[in-house]
């Protein structure tokens, strides 16, 4: 595969095998070309943005907001819905901070829209990572709001029987993942769109595995808020993206105050830029923004769609071996069901850690434990379990080599 040559780490050899990289679900790798436009900024531009007259921090600056038409482009926004974070649970936290200082009144008339209180309710699902999970159980204990969620079946996947009827007119906020990081069930997210509107609820939805993977359009999803990372779509860590409709942002009142987001200070008050400035506190990540814009430029080249139907390969060639070992279990959606390019796994009698180990030893990386999703885990039965997640630069060879490894594993342990 020609790509893989765009990846330096890709040649590694580990524990004298060649590298065979299935975790990408957690973390992808970078490209010569991002890695190079991370350091052409360094060499050629570095200057914080928005601040100074100088040519260098014309050009981060240029650089800075050409970065965010890229992305907004790639996801189907414009410019201003468009905010950068350090990760996509900075993103979702920037959310539920927001609601919760307008619950407290700050923001004025305008931002009670956004206040929660006894009564409201907020619905996720069971099978959020815990980024979409634990900042809206806090934002339900600052406000008396009550936290409910849609339930899981027995394999993980969302039972959107019961959506319908945790979905009501008491329902203010509606967030959900757009693929389950575990499983790599893709959530229909048309139909909780309707609902969700019918209880005239903010629609936040988790697009961290969705986004690097297959083409989304977040205005034509009509979701009001998103968040996803640019280390899990080839570019650094520290680079997060939160998508929230400008008409929104214009009413929320900030998360982090400081420098850069105020128009006017004085000793006891202060006026805050308009979105996305009022949400960008500090000094900000240039480098990585950058970078995510030629990561975004990259993803473009090859076609999400392509991005799309290639992992959905990869992952039905997992489904697939996975089912014909025998005392391994294939979690989530079943062989021939849709699946984006991922597989977890439990392994009967072997913890995932040792699991993992195994296939270390042969160069095989994946991701062991509860991948931050522990209700989910809790509900399918089970604690842990080993996930193999592709990306655009793995082969079916690379699955083969997890197959054949996997198939090991019960057997070494008697
Ligand atoms: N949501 C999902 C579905 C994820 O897979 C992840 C990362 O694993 C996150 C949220 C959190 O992303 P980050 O750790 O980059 O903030």
């Amino acid at each position: 595969m020609k790509l893989r040559q765009d990846f330096p780490i890709l040649s590694l050899e580990v524990n004298g095998h060649p590298l065979t990289y299935l975790d990408s679900g957690a973390t992808s790798q970078n490209p010569v070309q991002v890695l190079d436009a991370e350091r052409n900024f360094y060499t050629g531009a570095n200057s914080a943005v928005h601040r100074g007259a100088h040519t260098l921090a014309v050009e981060s600056t240029d650089l800075f907001e050409e970065a965010r038409r890229v992305v907004a482009e790639f996801v189907g926004a414009r410019e201003n819905d468009i905010v950068w974070t350090a990760n996509a649970t900075e993103a979702l936290n920037l959310v539920t901070y927001s609601f919760a200082n307008a619950s407290e009144g700050l923001g004025g008339e305008a931002a009670q829209k956004f206040a929660l209180q006894e009564g409201d309710e907020i619905v996720v699902t069971e099978q959020e990572h815990h980024a979409n999970l634990i900042p809206w159980q806090q934002l339900a204990k600052k406000t008396g709001a009550t936290l409910r969620w849609i339930p899981v079946l027995e394999d993980g996947t969302l039972n959107y029987e019961e959506a319908e009827k945790v979905i009501t007119a008491r329902t203010k906020v509606l967030a959900f993942t757009h693929v389950s990081n575990v499983l790599g069930s893709i959530t229909d997210v048309d139909y909780l769109v309707k609902l969700g509107r019918q209880a005239g609820a903010f629609i936040v939805l988790d697009a961290c595995q969705s986004v690097p993977h297959m083409p989304v359009n977040f205005r034509e999803l009509d979701v009001d808020f998103a968040a996803f990372s640019g280390h899990k779509m080839l570019a650094p860590t520290g680079i997060g993206v939160l998508y929230g409709k400008s008409e929104l942002l214009k009413d929320m009142p900030p998360f982090l105050t400081g420098g850069s987001m105020i128009t006017k200070v004085t000793m006891t008050e202060a006026e805050f830029m308009a979105p996305p400035t009022r949400f960008e506190a500090g000094t900000q990540k240039v480098s990585q923004v950058v970078a995510l814009a030629e990561a975004v430029r990259y993803l473009g080249h090859l076609g999400m769609e392509n991005v799309h139907a290639w992992e959905a390969e990869l992952g039905k060639r997992l489904a697939q071996g996975v089912s014909e070992i025998s005392g391994v279990r294939l979690l989530g959606p079943a062989v021939g069901m849709e699946r984006a390019g991922v597989a977890a796994v439990h392994v009967d009698g072997v913890h995932p850690h040792d699991v993992g180990q195994i296939l270390d030893t042969e160069g095989i990386a994946v991701r062991v434990g509860h991948h931050c999703a522990q209700p989910l885990h809790r509900a399918m039965g089970i604690n842990a379990s080993t996930r193999a997640s592709g990306y655009i630069y793995n082969t079916t060879d690379d699955v083969d080599r997890f197959l054949q490894s996997l198939a090991t594993v019960r057997p070494y342990f008697g």
